[in-house]
């Protein structure tokens, strides 16, 4: 089978990077626009005028961001305002819907005033997004050469894995950035060449509200050129909600933001012997409470105990066969780190030696898949 997954080479600002993007991968993003479409049809206006706060925020906070993804729009052919909210998972999966109607009515079609972030309320949620994650991250004393390691398996719709990209962002006064993308502009993971790393995991909180998307957070946090600026941007206070944020830099050091809208648990690598495992269930006590899935937690659970495992067995060791191994491990099948079935299968793997800039993927599961070298 196939491995490779195709890159899309850009260079410019921000919009001609965009355009370059949403030529590149129109068929793909007209694809991916028809079928969220489909499946939203009842409810698109609506969840368009509720995205009308998201893309203030956005504006405020990311103006670059927004300029980027309105030359993707216009590449692409694609309304700049349905582009958006296929960004907005925070509406897509419900998790702020119920909000829309209580607080947001004023704000609806005053995109340039200033967001004022509604005060978090119940949630209506939606049924388990098809979306999940499993990460280990070691840096020295626990890897075998000293070079700072990440492995990552991304599970999604097995849908997505026909969108799948890897794009080179060459933005004039940004580091260059090598990210695996769906459908070429939304970003999974990445690294720059100032050797800043981003994987990480869905989290399913209770507090999300509108503000700046969380997968548009991930742009801006793979355009700063060190760790600190990078845990800044995926804490920035105007967050909608956030991922569990894995940010790795050649300096060694390697820090766990565990967040959601209104909280962040921050950990670091060197405080556990240079080790950081998570998949897609808070962890830290003091964000439990903000746990909106508790009824698919062991499906995550399994699999977090599984890096744990490897975290612990392998300490000292971990190297490039220490990741590939686990991403391929089907202990606790079918909830297990290399996944096959289920809402979300794993639709592509990666390895990342930061130290090297180095950038291994397998399109799809890596049990059946060979790795192939990306180079920044
Ligand atoms: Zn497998």
């Amino acid at each position: 089978m196939a491995t490779s997954i195709p890159i899309i080479e850009t260079r410019g600002t921000h919009y001609e990077v965009g355009h370059q993007i949403g030529v590149a991968a129109r068929e793909h993003l007209r694809a991916m626009h028809a079928e969220t479409c489909a499946e939203y049809r009842s409810t698109w206006q609506q969840l368009l005028r509720a995205s009308a706060p998201f893309v203030a925020a956005t504006q405020q906070r990311l103006p670059n961001v927004l300029e980027e993804m309105r030359g993707v729009a216009a590449g692409a052919e694609i309304p700049f305002d349905d582009l958006f909210l296929m960004s907005v998972e925070e509406l897509l999966y419900e998790e702020v819907r119920g909000l829309e109607v209580r607080n947001w009515k004023l704000e609806v079609g005053d995109t340039r005033s200033s967001p004022a972030l509604p005060t978090p309320s119940p949630v209506t949620r939606h049924p388990s997004p098809p979306k999940g994650c499993s990460d280990l991250a070691a840096a020295p004393p626990a890897t075998r050469d000293g070079h700072v390691w990440l492995a990552h398996n991304n599970d999604l719709g097995a849908s997505s894995r026909a969108h799948l990209f890897v794009t080179r962002f060459r933005v004039t006064g940004e580091p260059e950035i090598l990210a695996v993308t769906v459908g070429g502009w939304f970003i999974s993971i990445g690294m720059n060449h100032a050797g800043v790393s981003l994987t990480g995991n869905q989290l399913n909180a209770n507090d999300s509200r509108a503000g700046v998307p969380r997968l548009l957070i991930v742009r801006d946090i793979l355009a700063q050129t060190n760790l600190d600026d990078a845990l800044a941007s995926a804490l920035m206070p105007e967050r909608a909600s956030s991922y569990n944020n894995i940010i790795g830099s050649q300096d060694r050091r390697i820090v766990n933001a565990e967040g959601s809208a209104t909280a962040a648990a921050v950990t670091w690598a060197h405080t556990d012997d240079g080790i950081i495992a998570h998949t897609n269930h808070y962890l830290a006590p003091e964000m439990l409470h903000l746990e909106a899935d508790a009824a698919h937690r062991n499906m995550s659970a399994s699999r977090c105990a599984r890096a744990l495992d490897y975290a612990q067995k392998y300490r000292g060791h971990i190297d490039f066969e220490i990741c590939a191994r686990l991403l391929r491990d089907h202990v606790y099948a079918p909830w297990s780190v290399c996944k096959h079935a289920g809402q979300s299968v794993t639709v592509f793997s990666a390895i990342i030696d930061l130290t090297e800039l180095k950038l291994w993927l397998a399109r799809g599961n890596p049990c059946e898949n060979e790795f192939s070298l990306y180079t920044i």
